[in-house]
């Protein structure tokens, strides 16, 4: 029998990592390859990409990579997708410059088939037809997908807000989303990210007003931080920056090589003279210049994060100055954020943040962009993705609740590596598997095993105790005390005996030891550790990292 499948690697039940395939007889496209950025950072890793081993199995079936828009979120994996599975990309061409970045950056991009594809292009690969339907959101160049296949069609929304009047671009594509919906769609894979939220999403032009009223309040210096990818956004700072006789630097490198990119591309319109160098900016008046700068999440080693605490080169912010935080809290950065709003105040700036005025909006669908968008596809069945848990569940009450027709029946809630099965009698969830994730480290960009991060898990909890003992190459005695000593390892201090204590019980059992046993340097490490193993046990009740070195003389 005829039958798709949906296996989502990321992004559903959790902020990120977005990732899905999706499967029609033998043939298998997968629809992003995003970053996810751990909440919890566990034990120095940042960042996080879905488990692509999963997709093994259906290795000889994989035909495509489809990435809807350029957010890390979505396209943050690439490199670590294609260093597994060499597979053709298709893309707009804001995606496709942002995706050929990174591959560069890899050192892969010679070896990667990149096709960029326009709104309403079709692409043909086996047995899956792709039209690529103009979605507005943050960012721009952004797709939703509507994928035809022999057993009838899915619209993948990707992220989507319903902006009628967009900054740059035009509105999203509703008039070719409503033709599917007429030719009748199979499922809608829908953004749940703002689906707790209330009422339409504002449109990108919605924070006009906010800045233009800064703009024109202001007689100091200004600092907008925003997303490097925040398009609209960035636009709007430059028509604002001319309109009021200011220019325009930009610092942080990620801002300045996404503002390149889209100069380049012609998607940002950068008034004539508006943009100067960081050099360029120190001989004007305070009130002639605005500053794009990146650190709107209070990252350590971003530019705002640097002149807030003095360590940009050439420059510090300074009593006077007005820093605009233009965007939103993701989650787990509250902390950080809170810190560098600390050290701007300490310096005597005004800070403008979003919680008092209009400066910042969501890209995401809220509840009534999500009535439009599933009252003009008419899918046979919803199924919320992007999101935390009850963001999907969310998704699933209000649409049951307000659009008609919709019911426990059609709304289909997921997770991670369920395998999600439509055929002709109709759909259902056949497996759920458990999908790890895969830790990256930043430096190296190498991958970090899951013992590492158990190791470091057990160091943070436990701390970690190192023992050094000598022995003669000869007789196999001992010379000299064991040599202990204690990092981070609740219980101990100086005074307590527990390490003159530890000592001993290393030398006496030592003592207790045959030749054989000691000779034996593995057997003898071994038994070192599991004897001070014990000791630290009973004594204190932690399990540190114990790591036992011999040194042989
Ligand atoms: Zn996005």
């Amino acid at each position: 029998m005829e039958r798709i499948e949906i296996i989502p690697l990321g992004g559903i039940g959790e902020f990120g990592m977005n990732c899905m395939g999706i499967r029609y007889g033998d043939e298998m496209i997968v629809v992003d390859a995003g970053m996810g950025f751990p909440e919890e950072t566990p034990f120095g890793v940042d960042i996080s990409i879905p488990n692509f081993d999963f997709l093994e199995e259906f290795r000889g079936d994989l035909t495509a990579l489809i990435l809807t828009h350029g957010h890390e979120d979505h396209i943050g994996a690439l490199p670590y997708f294609l260093k597994k599975f060499n597979l053709p990309v298709y893309t707009s061409r804001f995606t496709m410059a942002l995706a050929e970045r990174k591959l560069e950056e890899h050192k892969m991009l010679d070896d990667v088939l990149l096709h960029r594809v326009e709104p309403n292009d079709i692409a043909e690969i086996g047995n899956f037809k792709i039209e690529f339907i103009h979605a507005s959101h943050s960012l721009v160049d952004c797709f939703s997908l509507a994928i035809k296949t022999p057993l009838g069609t899915l619209i993948h929304t990707g992220d989507y807000k319903i902006d009628d009047t967009p900054v740059i671009g035009p509105p999203y594509d509703l008039k070719t989303l409503a033709k599917y919906g007429d030719d009748g769609v199979l499922a809608l894979l829908a953004d749940s990210t703002n689906a707790t939220v209330p009422g339409r999403t504002p449109s990108e032009r919605a924070v006009i007003p906010a800045f233009e009223e800064i703009f024109s309040e202001t007689h100091g210096r200004i600092f907008v931080s925003t997303f490097s990818s925040s398009m609209h956004r960035l636009q709007i700072i430059f028509d604002l920056a001319h309109q009021f006789g200011r220019k325009v630097s930009v610092l942080g490198r990620s801002m300045q090589k996404n503002v390149e990119i889209a100069d380049d591309l012609g998607i940002l319109q950068i008034p004539h003279n508006t943009m100067i160098s960081f050099g360029e900016s120190r001989g004007l008046d305070d009130d002639e210049i605005v500053y794009l700068v990146t650190g709107s999440q209070g990252e350590n080693r971003a530019a705002l994060w640097n002149l807030a605490t003095g360590t940009y080169k050439g420059m510090e912010i300074e009593k006077g100055d007005t820093v605009v935080l233009s965007a939103r809290i993701i989650p787990g950065n509250d902390k950080n954020i809170s810190r560098l709003i600390g050290h701007l105040y300490k310096r005597g700036a005004n800070i403008i943040e979003e919680k008092r005025r209009l400066i910042h909006v969501s890209g995401h669908a809220s509840q009534e962009d999500i009535k439009i968008m599933v009252e003009t596809a008419r899918p046979k069945y919803l199924v919320p993705i992007h999101g935390e848990y009850r963001m999907l569940f969310r998704h699933k009450e209000f649409v049951k609740n307000h659009v008609e027709g919709y019911s426990d029946e059609n709304v289909i809630l997921i997770e991670n590596g369920d395998v999600l099965e439509f055929d002709e009698r109709g759909a259902r969830v056949l497996e759920n598997r458990q999908l790890n994730r895969t830790f990256i480290d930043e430096e190296s960009s190498g991958e970090i095993e899951y013992d590492v991060i158990r190791e470091r898990k057990k160091l943070a909890s436990g701390g970690a105790v190192s023992l050094v003992v000598t022995v003669d190459k000869k007789s196999g005695a001992i010379i000299g005390e064991p040599k202990i000593s204690f990092q981070g390892v609740a219980g101990i201090d100086l005074t307590n005996g527990v390490a003159t204590n530890a000592r001993q019980t290393i030398a006496e059992a030592v003592g207790a030891m045959s030749k054989t046993q000691i000779t034996d340097l593995n057997l003898f490490k071994e038994n070192l550790r599991v004897h001070l193993k014990r000791f630290l046990q009973k004594e204190i009740g932690t399990k540190p990292v114990i790591v036992t070195t011999i040194v042989e003389i």
